[in-house]
């Protein structure tokens, strides 16, 4: 009672005048914590000695007794008391460091090696490795940059793959998403191992498999069960823990191996109301944490969110407020895997009356997938096609589409620049972009809403309309302390992002020596009494053209980079063999070069550098035209970079006759 008088008449001035009562506060503090040291025996450090409050301001039964001096004296230690707070202590200890139940004595140790997905955005895929066998945790691709002429997507090189094809057991899947399963079937073409994944990605790599024609490899599928070990091989036990991300059915693993327990994050936020009601299984983190884990794997991509990653329920709210307010059509497009995001917008779609129009391959073929597995219900009459779109009433349309990253092949691309055979633009059109841009395609998307919004429509983008799929700053200390590992790998991401999740390892109690920074091809060997680099391995990305499923050899990726940044000249000449002289002209050739008005000159000053270079040739040279081309190249190129300081592809071709 005391106390809360007390608070009563602090938190009376606070409204009035603040500053002065904070000092008060601070005032009221003080005499509290030197009494701390005689009462501290009460609380548990860190507690706010709320106890003491009323004894330090309760100076009235002695006050006529005792003078200043004697109120120091401290209470009498309660010995109990004391040896409980010794036990507590011991507890904490305990607690917080599970690790001696790890088998320090054990000579077992593990080997990890990322070949993708680190100093980079996605192309995941990570080797475990004991002595004998090895799985592979996720076989993604990525997204090539804009040099990277006529290159669709990367998929990791796989030459450590071939190295240790003996040993390799099994492919462990997280979660179904491009960078974490689009490079299967090229690793499938070439070799094929047992795969273990949820249901849904497995349907996903299914699909995949069937568009390669490589629908036999569905073979090796095995289906998990949740919250249930299996042994893969001999010397792999692992545990597919649910967890909440931007698509559905994703999981954290649990890899245990003589060494001890690993744990895998994936893909991870905590999302506490998923729309599925499914949260992520805390709970088996917590039990793997309690019997002690060895390294905890986890998910660096948003390590510089100082805010919460909000529910993907949190979009609602805006979702109804865009739906309530339109009055012509909706588009709206998201990432084709967000189900759960497609899933909401279709059911605001219903609320106000609207029939659903999926368009985009990648769009359809997932919401199938979705309703044939039963992770999404819808009645079927709610849907209608694309070329009934015309036909109804614009405000009983939703359009749900690919294209939130205005890839130039997508649906929405194509309607905005007027070539969807089906859907034209509107004026009163209203496009929802429920995505974020992922860096690199700001431009793309830039583009495309210049089109649409050229085309009269308007277009809502702002930012309550999309929420992260990844674990913030807050999220990843849950993570870690749940956990509660002795080694921590912080995983996916580009070096700044990694080492941003080392700060926040080592806050949440990860001394620094027991954290390391990887990077793609690095091994790491785990024992339980350490963790070290052992070696590096060969990485690197294998091109391929999407339009065919082809790999793209690297020197023609090269050889389009020179191209697009520093032109070509192409250079042929005849040649009087003996005397070393033009016997006409040479055709000089440019592109990207020089100005059409200059080819003439330009061209004139390649025959002065033939000439020069014939009447100073060695004897013999002229037999052998590859050296002479050669030689000639050589003498351009210093010529052109001197002059233009660039270093074009260059074509000789000497005819000798
Ligand atoms: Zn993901």
């Amino acid at each position: 009672m005391a106390e809360e008088n007390q608070g009563n008449s602090e938190s009376k001035p606070q409204t009035t005048d603040r500053k002065p009562n904070t000092n008060n506060t601070n005032s009221n503090r003080r005499p509290n914590n030197n009494n701390r040291k005689p009462n501290g025996n009460q609380n548990k450090p860190g507690d706010k000695p709320t106890g003491n409050k009323p004894t330090g301001n309760k100076p009235n039964p002695n006050k006529n007794k005792n003078r200043n001096r004697h109120r120091r004296q401290p209470t009498p230690v309660d010995e109990n008391l004391k040896k409980f707070v010794t036990l507590n202590q011991e507890g904490h200890k305990q607690r917080l460091n599970p690790h001696y139940k790890l088998d320090l004595n054990s000579t077992a140790k593990i080997r990890i090696t990322p070949l993708g997905g680190l100093g980079e955005i996605g192309g995941n895929i990570a080797v475990f490795e004991t002595e004998k066998e090895a799985i592979l945790v996720d076989v993604g691709m990525s997204f090539p940059d804009e040099d990277m002429h006529g290159v669709d997507i990367l998929v990791p090189d796989f030459s450590y793959l071939r190295e240790i094809r003996n040993k390799i057991v099994g492919v462990v899947i997280t979660h179904a998403h491009e960078d974490h399963i689009g490079a299967m079937p090229y690793l499938y073409k070439e070799m094929q191992f047992p795969i273990y994944a949820t249901p849904l990605p497995l349907a996903m790599i299914g699909n995949k498999f069937d568009e390669h024609h490589i629908k036999e490899h569905r073979k090796h599928f095995n289906p998990i069960e949740k919250r249930k070990i299996y042994k893969i091989g001999n010397d792999f036990e692992v545990e597919w823990m649910h967890m909440t991300h931007s698509i559905l059915d994703s999981s954290s693993l649990a890899i245990t191996t003589d060494a001890g327990t690993i744990i895998h994050t994936g893909d991870f936020k905590i999302d506490h109301s998923p729309v599925d009601g499914y949260t992520a299984d805390l709970h088996r983190l917590a039990h793997y944490g309690e019997k002690g884990v060895l390294c905890l794997l986890s998910d660096s991509t948003n390590s510089y969110n100082p805010l919460p990653t909000p529910s993907e329920l949190s979009v609602a709210p805006a979702l109804d407020r865009v739906f309530a307010k339109a009055e012509g059509r909706v588009l709206l497009s998201t990432f084709s895997s967000n189900i759960h995001r497609v899933q909401q917008a279709i059911q605001y779609g219903i609320k106000y009356g609207r029939k659903i129009c999926v368009i985009g391959r990648s769009m359809e073929r997932n919401i199938e997938i979705a309703m044939q597995y039963d992770y999404v219900r819808f009645p079927k009459n709610i849907f209608i096609d694309a070329d009934e779109v015309a036909r109804m009433n614009d405000k009983d349309v939703l359009i749900v589409t690919t294209g939130s990253q205005g890839e130039p092949n997508s649906a929405l691309f194509r309607m905005s620049i007027g070539e969807h055979r089906h859907i034209k633009i509107k004026p009163t059109d209203l496009i929802v972009l429920s995505s974020r841009a992922i860096p690199g395609n700001e431009g793309s998307i830039s583009g495309m809403l210049n089109h649409l919004q050229r085309a009269g429509a308007r277009v809502h983008s702002s930012k309550d309309i999309h929420v992260s799929g990844h674990a913030s700053i807050e999220e990843q200390k849950l993570m870690l302390r749940l956990v509660n590992p002795k080694f921590f790998l912080p995983v996916h991401g580009e070096f700044n992002h990694v080492m941003q999740h080392k700060e926040t390892g080592m806050i949440c109690g990860v001394p620094e020596r027991n954290i390391l920074l990887m990077t793609d091809g690095e091994q790491i060997e785990i024992a339980p009494k350490y963790m070290r680099k052992v070696k590096t391995v060969k990485t690197g990305k294998t091109y391929i053209d999407n339009q065919n499923n082809h790999q793209i050899e690297d020197d023609i990726v090269l050889d389009r980079q020179k191209l697009a940044s520093d032109g070509v000249v192409m250079i042929v000449a005849q040649v009087d063999g003996k005397h070393s002289k033009m016997t006409m002209k040479p055709k000089v050739t440019t592109f990207g070069i020089v100005a059409d008005k200059q080819d003439k000159a330009f061209a004139k000053e390649m025959e002065d550098i033939l000439e020069n270079f014939l009447i100073h040739l060695k004897d013999g040279m002229i037999e052998n035209s590859r050296a002479l081309e050669n030689d000639l190249r050589q003498i351009v190129r210093k010529h052109i970079y001197r002059k233009m300081k660039k270093y074009p592809l260059i074509v000789p071709h000497v005819l000798v006759s």
